[in-house]
């Protein structure tokens, strides 16, 4: 079963990551109507911080959860709690952190001119969002991602060190996954 997903505007970071664990999550209607009605109109499943909004959506027949942790980790374990599952990430199966597009594999001579010389001479794998064109390739910025991603899936709860949670923001900003 997919389970498709809206999430509130309080859950940037976990949208992002849920797209890149393959949900496919959309992200950045900022009017609670309109998150009720697409929602609804798309049989999506609700994710908010916002008690309020969660009990309107439940009352309209929305399958709706309230994220409580502050953290990614924790936030990602009360979604497992609610039967979400969280395999292993591999980018042919990730959609697009930035715009939840589809990616798919791309040549390398697709890419050439696209991505500086230097990732283009060192790499041979590249992926390409199907719908904002994003180049990805697994470099050091998808290391990282993967080395959260064991943590996540190790189950540790915990708040991230400060440094790690830089290094992650840097990481889906500048979008080279
Ligand atoms: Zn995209």
């Amino acid at each position: 079963m997919e389970m498709r997903i809206i999430a509130d505007m309080m859950l940037g970071r976990l949208a992002r990551w849920l797209r890149l664990y393959g949900y496919d999550t959309l992200y950045g209607i900022e009017e609670d109507d309109e998150i009720l009605r697409t929602a609804g109109d798309e049989s999506r499943i609700l994710l908010s911080r916002d008690e309020e909004l969660v009990k309107r959506a439940r009352k309209l027949g929305i399958r709706a959860v309230l994220i409580g942790s502050n953290s990614l980790e924790g936030q990602i374990e009360e979604l497992r709690r609610e039967g979400f599952e969280f395999a292993e990430l591999f980018p042919a199966n990730a959609r697009c952190p930035k715009c939840n597009g589809a990616i798919r594999p791309a040549e390398k001579a697709e890419v050439r001119g696209r991505v500086p010389e230097s990732v283009y001479q060192k790499y041979s794998e590249f992926y390409v969002c199907t719908k904002c064109g994003q180049i990805y390739w697994p470099g050091r910025q998808w290391r990282e991602i993967l080395r959260i991603d064991r943590k996540i899936r190790q189950g540790d709860t915990g708040e991230m060190p400060k440094t790690e949670r830089k290094t992650e923001n840097k990481t889906l900003n500048r979008r080279a996954v």
